[in-house]
């Protein structure tokens, strides 16, 4: 059946009951999940439809992977063309035409300069084992065990990925400030605020005493994706990549959410001409299916053989699927599109929050797109200049948002940033009525009576 027909929505009692046996038997830490309660069935670029027989326009995009929407032709034709070929699915690492196609593809697409000599190692699947293998390479590769890792970083849920993220101790990551205009950890922003963080950088590093040896590397995302959307200035890019370069550190760039024309440019890192030594991949290059991998300069290749291994890392429908998604966003220069389309939505966002004062800040850059939200009326914590986060007002909006068809993620220090990532195939059209939706999703959230403070008095 073509998705533009409806589907026969399932009875009721069908898919509640999926949606009760999934709360009663899946582990607590669900997470989209419980904010999301539908039931997808079937899918085609930017809508989903639900078992209820309703479509939502998916500004979730499983987390920003499908760089095409869902179930783009080019990407079914390639897992079709894998599948009737007869081809063996799994082959640990072994030499196939279908990879050999793949690694061709994601090195056209790589900054020449950096493509050149580089050497690629597929991972485990998912983009924290790319993060793990990018930390063991340059440990090996340095002799150093220590690492720098951002404020507001996101590398996975591994142990070491983790680590990096914030998410728990780890004696070997050191914290560094990450440039943001919006709640600047020096209350300045702009381009001063990123010079004082850039300088922050050099000084542990080169501070006899700062407590930090020289580390491993340093991993950084170009945009911060769960962090709250925060996009580093290019020029503190640029001199992230003089500090470490000066000190022999590689750079890890984190191009897990970032990369594939997400940003406006086919890989972050472009917009700043930074060339890293450590790329790490993943999400949209397996065009919906799990892929990940480094890419890194030939001189950081000191592994011994089978120094990383793993069973999955020859999924062949992921080759194929991702193959076709690199060959049509660059063919279809998909990127640049992402940049203008981005633009004109941050534009009409920003204009948005002239009527929403609990807008606090609209960034992003191409289609990764986050709105802040906050309590105008609460007094700023500490002198500071914005307005305190709303996690309830955000938790408000995103029902809104569902209720009139729209699927966004929250994301952010304190889960108050919504964020937007559809896919890069979005018309002009659907573009209007994510911003409309949305629009009329905020309004809502503002005027519900049930709108409690964090504290949990009624507005
Ligand atoms: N790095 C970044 C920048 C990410 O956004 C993510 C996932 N959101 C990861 C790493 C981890 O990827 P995965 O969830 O596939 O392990």
């Amino acid at each position: 059946m073509a998705v533009t027909e409806p589907a026969p929505a399932a009875p009721p009692a069908a898919y509640e009951g999926i949606l009760r046996r999934q709360t009663m038997r899946e582990s607590a830490a669900r997470t989209y999940a419980r904010s999301l309660p539908i039931v997808p069935v079937r899918a085609r670029g930017l809508t989903i439809e639900g078992a209820d027989g309703r479509r939502y326009l998916d500004c979730l995009s499983g987390a920003g992977t499908l760089a095409l929407g869902h179930n783009h032709p080019v990407v079914l034709e390639a897992i079709k063309k894998v599948l009737d070929s007869g081809a063996p699915l799994h082959v640990l690492d072994l030499a196939t035409p279908v990879k050999d196609a793949f690694t061709t593809e994601l090195f056209a697409t790589l900054p020449r300069e950096f493509a050149d000599d580089a050497r690629i190692q597929f991972c485990g699947p998912a983009g924290t084992d790319a993060v793990e293998a990018a930390f063991k390479l340059v440990r090996a590769a340095t002799g150093r065990s220590g690492l720098l890792a951002f404020t507001g970083a996101y590398h996975g849920m591994t142990s070491g990925a983790l680590a990096a993220s914030g998410g728990a101790e780890d004696v070997t990551v050191t914290r560094l400030p990450f440039p943001q205009d919006y709640r600047c950890p020096f209350g300045i922003g702009g381009e001063r605020g990123a010079r004082i963080a850039a300088r922050w950088t050099e000084t542990v590093l080169d501070d006899p005493k700062s407590g930090t040896p020289t580390p491993a590397g340093m991993i950084l995302e170009p945009v911060q994706g769960e962090g709250g959307v925060n996009p580093a200035p290019d020029g503190w890019l640029r001199r992230m990549r003089e500090i470490t370069a000066s000190r022999s550190i590689p750079l890890i760039a984190d191009e897990v959410q970032t990369g594939v024309g997400r940003t406006g440019a086919f890989w972050a890192v472009e917009h700043s001409a930074v060339v890293p030594d450590v790329m790490v991949l993943s999400k949209a290059i397996g065009g919906s299916l799990p892929l990940a991998v480094i890419v890194y300069r030939s001189e950081l290749d000191t592994w011994q053989p089978g120094a990383h291994a793993g069973t999955f890392r020859g999924n062949q429908l992921a080759m194929a699927a991702g193959t076709a998604t690199l060959a049509h966003v660059r063919e279809n220069r998909l990127a640049e599109r992402a940049g203008t389309l981005g633009a004109w939505m941050l534009a009409r966002l920003r204009a948005l929050a002239a009527d929403h004062p609990c807008i606090g800040d609209v960034r992003g850059r191409g289609l990764m797109i986050g709105v802040e939200l906050v309590d105008p009326e609460a007094a700023p914590v500490d002198g500071a200049s914005e307005a305190p986060p709303d996690p309830v007002l955000a938790v408000a909006v995103q029902q809104e948002c569902l209720r009139r068809g729209l699927i966004v993620e929250l994301g952010g220090r304190h889960s108050t940033v919504v964020r937007l990532l559809p896919p890069l195939t979005l018309t002009d059209e659907q573009a209007e009525a994510v911003i409309d939706r949305l629009a009329d999703a905020m309004a809502a959230a503002e005027r519900s009576p049930h709108r409690r403070t964090a504290t949990g008095s009624i507005r």
